[in-house]
């Protein structure tokens, strides 16, 4: 539930209210807008009587919000929220952010010369994960913590904030010891006991949008974290299962507004898992951009034959550094 103040409502009138949600047992929490102030309701377990509430002074209006979602939405908090991860700034009238890296963490050689040549063309951060999420058991699970080792060690090397996946609960506190934002790979996106974790951690979370999520369901896994205290979480799309199968999923561009009507987070397109396919991932990378998505993760391998895992959609080095040229082309068309 949502109580609108009026515009010239008192700080008195205003506390009143919130005493009286609180006595009801539920949690009020104050939202300051410069039109005016909106006390959003929490912990009521089903349709709050609002009639007590209704006649207070200083109520314009009481809204139910029916939706699974309250703190992650627009209605609730209505400016957007940027998260700052170093240097780095993420989320709407920002700079749009690159992510760049392997797919996986392979050996030193081969992230410090990734993470040497994406900050040498200009990403801002380096992803590459250390625990994979393999369809299956027989491939290549990542170096685990050796590889977030080799993480911390190209972040000295380059200065760039460290991307890298969690899949359990008890390895979130040994992750966030060494990188910088904690990745909820898509089949992890309803691990609501994970969700609770990184909730905890203190750390920005990467929650990517589940294989054959709503959207709905995306940004109800993202109030897991939020609910637990924590609001710097960015989300992700990476394309998701339809029939098609010409790519590896299909890239669903139309979250990109619709993410930023619904919800205060920030929003990043990843066209490497989304296509699967080297030549797709220009294209779609430029075109997120241009839909107003607020950064993009793209794969990237000094040779893709060789990777370990998801060569296929993996630019080169030379190819990463095109893009990036194009990407700076269109930051200017966008004003940035
Ligand atoms: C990844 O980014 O490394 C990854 C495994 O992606 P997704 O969870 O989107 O499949
Ligand atoms: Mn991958």
């Amino acid at each position: 539930m949502l109580i609108v103040m009026h515009r010239n409502a008192t700080s008195k009138q205003i506390s009143a209210v919130i005493t009286a949600v609180e006595k009801m047992g539920l949690q009020a929490s104050s939202i300051p807008g410069s039109e005016r102030t909106a006390i959003g309701v929490l912990g009521n377990k089903g349709y709050v009587d609002d009639l007590s509430i209704r006649d207070l002074s200083g109520v314009k209006d009481v809204i139910h919000v029916s939706k699974p979602y309250k703190m992650v939405s627009r209605d609730f908090h209505p400016r957007p929220t940027i998260i700052k991860i170093g240097q780095v700034e993420i989320g709407e009238g920002k700079s749009p952010v690159v992510i760049a890296g392997p797919c996986a963490v392979e050996s030193e050689h081969q992230i410090i010369r990734t993470a040497r040549a994406v900050k040498s063309a200009g990403a801002e951060m380096l992803r590459g994960g250390a625990f994979k999420p393999r369809t299956g058991p027989y491939t290549f699970q990542g170096l685990k913590e050796e590889g977030l080792k080799l993480l911390a060690m190209a972040k000295k090397e380059t200065g760039l904030p460290i991307v890298s996946e969690v899949m359990a609960s008890e390895n979130v506190a040994l992750v966030a010891g060494y990188v910088d934002v904690l990745q909820i790979g898509a089949r992890n996106m309803q691990n609501f006991d994970l969700l609770r974790e990184v909730g905890r951690a203190g750390k920005p979370v990467f929650l990517k949008r589940g294989l054959s999520a709503t959207i709905e369901e995306f940004l109800a896994a993202a109030e897991y974290i939020l609910a637990e205290g924590n609001s710097q979480v960015i989300l992700c799309e990476r394309g998701i299962r339809t029939y098609e199968t010409a790519t590896r999923n299909t890239l669903d561009l139309s979250v990109v507004p619709i993410i930023k009507e619904l919800s205060h987070l920030p929003i990043v397109v990843d066209p490497s898992h989304a296509t699967g396919k080297r030549s797709l991932v220009p294209p779609m990378a430029k075109a997120a951009l241009v839909a107003g998505a607020h950064g993009v993760m793209i794969e990237v391998h000094p040779d893709p034959e060789k990777a370990l895992s998801d060569g296929p959609q993996s630019l080169t080095i030379p190819g990463f550094e095109k893009l990036m040229e194009e990407i700076r082309q269109i930051k200017k068309f966008l004003g940035h």
